[in-house]
C-alpha cells in the first residue's frame, strides 16, 4: 500500500467533511431578531427580522385543538423574546416556540382563535429593514385591548360615501338651453343623496364639496381618502351639442387607461402616498420594495374596479326604474375622479341637461330626489351584498327589492346571494308567486 495514497485519502476525507460541514455552520449563524405583530381589522401580518435570508418550511394543524400554524426556521438562533407578542390580535392567541426536529432549528408555533389561510414570503434587506419573513393572517384581527363598548362599535362601523358632486364655483359644468347649470342641480342631487345616506344607520356621507365652489380635479379622490371614504360617487350631468341625446349613464375606470396612467402617477413619488390610499400601511411596513407596492397597488386597483362595476349594475337597475337610461351597461373611461385604487369609485351622468325635457326633469326637486334614491338603493345594495368586515350593513343589512315583472323567487335569490327559502321566511310567504310591484324584504347573507 501506498503511504503517500493514505494520506492523500485522509486528506480527501477531511476535504470532504470540511465542505460538508461549510455550509451547515455558516446556515447556523442564522437568526430571528425581532418579531412585530400588527393585527389590522381584516388580518394579522407577523414580521420575522432575520439576520439572514430564511430558510423555513411550515404548515397548519387545522384538524385539532388549538388551531396552530408551524413555521420550522432551518438552522436559525432565537434571539427575541415571545411573551406578549399577538396579544391585541384577535385571531393570534399565542406565540410560542416547540422542540424542532434538528437541534439547529427554531420551531415557531402561532395558536390561533380562527382558521386561516396563511400568505407567508421573504422580503430581502433594504436601507430601512434586514431580512425579513412575513407571515399575513387574514381574519378578523381587530384589537382586542379598550373597553368592550369599543369592540362593539368596530363591529358595526357605519360606512363613509364621499359624494362629489361635479364642478362648481367659476366651472358651471354643462349649462341647458334654458340657462341651468349643471353644478347647481348636481349639488342639489349630490345634497339629497347625503341626507338618505345619513338617515341609514349603516353609513354615512362626506360631502366633497358642499356649496358652490370648485374643487381640484386631482383633490377629489384625495379629499376622499383623508375622510376614510369606502366608495366614491362623483355626480355629474350630460350634454351633447344637439338637443336630442337623454337618459343617464354610470361610468367606473377603464383598467387600460389607468394602469399606464397610474404608472406615470407612480414615478412622481411625491404623488405616491396618495395615491396608494389604502395600500399605505403595508408598503410602509414592506420597506421601498418598488414591485412589491406595484404588486399591492395593482391587486387593490384590480378590486375596486370590480366594486365599481358590480355597484354600478346594482345604481343602473334602480336608476331605470325611475328615468330612462342613455346606456344600460356600465361606461368605462378615465376621469381624474376616479383614480382611487383603494374604493370602489363611479360617475353617475344623471341625464342630458342639453335635453330641454331631461333640463327641467333635473330642475324639479322630485325628479331629484327620485335620482339620489335610486343612487342610494344601488350603494346599500352593493354594500349589503359585498359586505366589508365589522361594518353595520355586514351584519345587519337587508334590501327593499320591489319585484319587476319577469321576477321569480329563484331568481331574486341567485342574485343576492340567498335561497327562496330564506327570502320567504323573511317575509312570511305562503307561496311563490309574486306580484309586479310587491315589496320583498332579501335577508343579507
Ligand atoms: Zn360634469
Amino acid at each position: 500500500m501506498n503511504y503517500r495514497r493514505i494520506f492523500g485519502n485522509v486528506w480527501q476525507s477531511a476535504l470532504v467533511l470540511i465542505l460538508t460541514l461549510a455550509p451547515a455552520l455558516a446556515a447556523a449563524q442564522n437568526s430571528i431578531e425581532s418579531i412585530r405583530v400588527w393585527p389590522s381589522p381584516d388580518k394579522t401580518r407577523i414580521v420575522f427580522d432575520l439576520k439572514k435570508a430564511p430558510d423555513y418550511s411550515y404548515f397548519t394543524l387545522y384538524g385539532s385543538d388549538p388551531l396552530r400554524l408551524v413555521i420550522d426556521f432551518s438552522n436559525t438562533s432565537l434571539k427575541t423574546s415571545l411573551d406578549e407578542l399577538g396579544e391585541d390580535s384577535l385571531l393570534v392567541d399565542l406565540i410560542r416556540t416547540s422542540t424542532p426536529k434538528n437541534n439547529n432549528d427554531t420551531r415557531i408555533v402561532i395558536e390561533l382563535a380562527a382558521k386561516s389561510e396563511p400568505q407567508i414570503f421573504p422580503l430581502p434587506a433594504n436601507e430601512s429593514y434586514p431580512d425579513r419573513l412575513v407571515v399575513d393572517l387574514p381574519g378578523k384581527s381587530a384589537e382586542r385591548s379598550g373597553p368592550a363598548k369599543s369592540i362593539a362599535e368596530l363591529k358595526d362601523r357605519k360606512v363613509t360615501i364621499a359624494i362629489d358632486a361635479g364642478h362648481g364655483g367659476d366651472d358651471p359644468g354643462s349649462i341647458g338651453p334654458s340657462g341651468t347649470y349643471e353644478k347647481t342641480v348636481v349639488l342639489k342631487i349630490a345634497r339629497a343623496l347625503a341626507s338618505m345616506i345619513n338617515d341609514d344607520p349603516g353609513m354615512q356621507a362626506y360631502l366633497i364639496r358642499s356649496g358652490d365652489y370648485y374643487v381640484d380635479l386631482n383633490l377629489r379622490p384625495q379629499k376622499a381618502w383623508q375622510a376614510k371614504a369606502d366608495f366614491f360617487v362623483s355626480i355629474h350631468a350630460d350634454a351633447f351639442r344637439t338637443p336630442q341625446p337623454r337618459g343617464a349613464s354610470v361610468w367606473v375606470l377603464s383598467k387600460r387607461r389607468a394602469d399606464s396612467e397610474v404608472g406615470r402617477w407612480l414615478e412622481g413619488t411625491e404623488r405616491k402616498s396618495e395615491l396608494l390610499g389604502g395600500a399605505e400601511t403595508i408598503i410602509r411596513d414592506t420597506g421601498h420594495e418598488p414591485f412589491l407596492a406595484q404588486t399591492l397597488l395593482d391587486m387593490s386597483m384590480d378590486s375596486s374596479i370590480a366594486g365599481a362595476y358590480s355597484a354600478s349594475r346594482y345604481i343602473i337597475d334602480e336608476m331605470s326604474r325611475i328615468t330612462k337610461m342613455h346606456k344600460s351597461k356600465p361606461q368605462a373611461a378615465s376621469f381624474a375622479v376616479l383614480k382611487s385604487p383603494d374604493k370602489p369609485s363611479l360617475l353617475v351622468e344623471t341625464g342630458f341637461i342639453s335635453n330641454p325635457h331631461e333640463e327641467r326633469l333635473l330642475n324639479s326637486n322630485g325628479h331629484q330626489q327620485k335620482l339620489a334614491r335610486a343612487i342610494y338603493n344601488g350603494i346599500r345594495q352593493y354594500f349589503v351584498n359585498n359586505p366589508l368586515d365589522n361594518t353595520y350593513l355586514a351584519n345587519h343589512g337587508t334590501i327593499e327589492y320591489t319585484v319587476k315583472s319577469g321576477d321569480a323567487l329563484s331568481l331574486i335569490a341567485e342574485r343576492y346571494g340567498t335561497t327562496v327559502a330564506a327570502i320567504k321566511r323573511e317575509n312570511n310567504l305562503k307561496s311563490s308567486v309574486l306580484q309586479v310591484g310587491q315589496k320583498l324584504t332579501i335577508p343579507s347573507r
